[in-house]
C-alpha cells in the first residue's frame, strides 16, 4: 500500500488567472488537490479558487512571489503542513518586460527582473520541490512525481523588442533538460510546454496587432490559443499519457513555428 494517503496534490504558480488558472482547472478535473501560488491578495483570486473547488479540489492559496527565496520556502512549508505531499509542480508564473524595448536600448534592470521571475525563481523552486519528491519516492516506491515548465515559442523565436523574455524562456528550456536528466533515476518526469499566442492579460496589449497577423496567415490554425489549450496539454502529461518521453517539448502554437516554403 502507498505510504501516502489521500488525493494527489499539484502546485501551479501564477494560477490566479490566465494559463495557470486553466491548468489548475484541468488538474482539479483530473482529481488533484490544488495549491495555487500567485502574487495577488486572496480576495482578488477568490473566484478563481472557487472555480477549482467547484471541480472537486481541495484548494490552498499561497500568496508567494516566485522570485523570492523566503516566499518559496514558506509556500512549500505551507503545502507540506496542509497536504503532506506534492506530486506535481507546474512552473507557470512569468512576466513580459514592463516595456518592450529594442535590445539596443533595453536596460539591465529589466533583464534582471524578468530573469529572476521567469528563470531563477522557477529553477530554485524546482530544486526544492525535487528534493521533496525524491524524499517521497524513497518513502514510497509507487510515488511518481511530474514537473512541467511553461516556456514559450520565444525560447526559440527571437523578438528583438523583448530580448530578456526570449533569453529567460530559452533558459527554462535548458532547465527542463537538466532536471529531466537529474531526476530520471527517481522516476520524476520533467517536460516543457511551449505556448504560442494565448489570449490572456499578458497579450491584451498586443491583441490587435496579432489579430491582424492571424488574418494574414501567421498561424496554420487561424485563431488565438486559449488558456484551456495549454491546460489540456498539462493534464495529458500529468496523467502519464507521454510517460516514456521525459525531457520533451510540447508545442501548443497552432502551427506558428512550423517552417513553410
Ligand atoms: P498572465 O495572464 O499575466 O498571468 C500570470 C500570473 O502569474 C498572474 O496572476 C501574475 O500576477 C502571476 N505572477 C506574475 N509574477 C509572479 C511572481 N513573481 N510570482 C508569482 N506569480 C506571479 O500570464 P499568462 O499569459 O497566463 O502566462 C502564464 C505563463 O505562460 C507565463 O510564464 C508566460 O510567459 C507563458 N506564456 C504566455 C503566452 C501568452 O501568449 N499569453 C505565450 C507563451 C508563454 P500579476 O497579475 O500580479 O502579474
Amino acid at each position: 500500500m502507498s505510504a501516502f494517503m489521500g488525493r494527489k496534490v499539484a502546485l501551479i504558480t501564477g494560477a490566479g488567472r490566465g494559463i495557470g488558472l486553466a491548468i489548475a482547472k484541468s488538474l482539479a478535473a483530473e482529481g488533484y488537490d490544488i495549491a495555487v501560488g500567485d502574487l495577488h491578495e486572496e480576495e482578488k483570486v477568490a473566484q478563481a479558487l472557487q472555480s477549482l473547488k467547484d471541480r472537486g479540489a481541495e484548494v490552498l492559496y499561497c500568496r508567494a512571489d516566485v522570485s523570492d527565496a523566503a516566499a518559496r520556502r514558506r509556500m512549500l512549508t505551507t503545502i507540506r503542513e496542509r497536504f503532506g505531499r506534492l506530486d506535481v509542480l507546474v512552473n507557470n508564473a512569468g512576466v513580459a518586460p514592463k516595456v518592450r524595448a529594442d535590445i539596443l536600448e533595453a536596460t539591465e534592470e529589466s533583464f534582471a527582473w524578468v530573469m529572476r521571475i521567469n528563470l531563477q525563481g522557477p529553477y530554485f523552486l524546482t530544486q526544492a520541490v525535487a528534493k521533496w519528491m525524491i524524499e517521497q519516492k524513497k518513502a514510497d516506491p509507487e510515488f511518481a512525481g511530474c514537473i512541467v515548465n511553461i516556456s514559450s515559442i520565444s525560447a526559440e523565436v527571437p523578438s528583438v523588442n523583448r530580448g530578456e523574455y526570449c533569453i529567460s524562456k530559452a533558459g527554462v528550456s535548458m532547465a527542463t533538460k537538466l532536471w529531466a536528466v537529474r531526476l530520471a533515476e527517481f522516476g520524476i518526469n520533467v517536460y516543457e510546454i511551449r505556448p504560442g499566442l494565448i489570449k490572456t492579460e499578458m497579450t491584451a496589449q498586443v491583441r490587435e496587432k496579432y489579430d491582424e497577423l492571424i488574418v494574414q496567415g501567421l498561424l496554420l490554425q487561424p485563431r488565438w490559443g486559449l488558456p484551456e489549450d495549454v491546460g489540456r496539454a498539462v493534464a495529458m502529461l500529468v496523467r502519464g499519457d507521454l510517460g516514456y518521453s521525459t525531457g520533451q517539448v510540447i508545442v501548443v502554437d497552432g502551427g506558428l513555428t512550423l517552417p513553410r516554403l
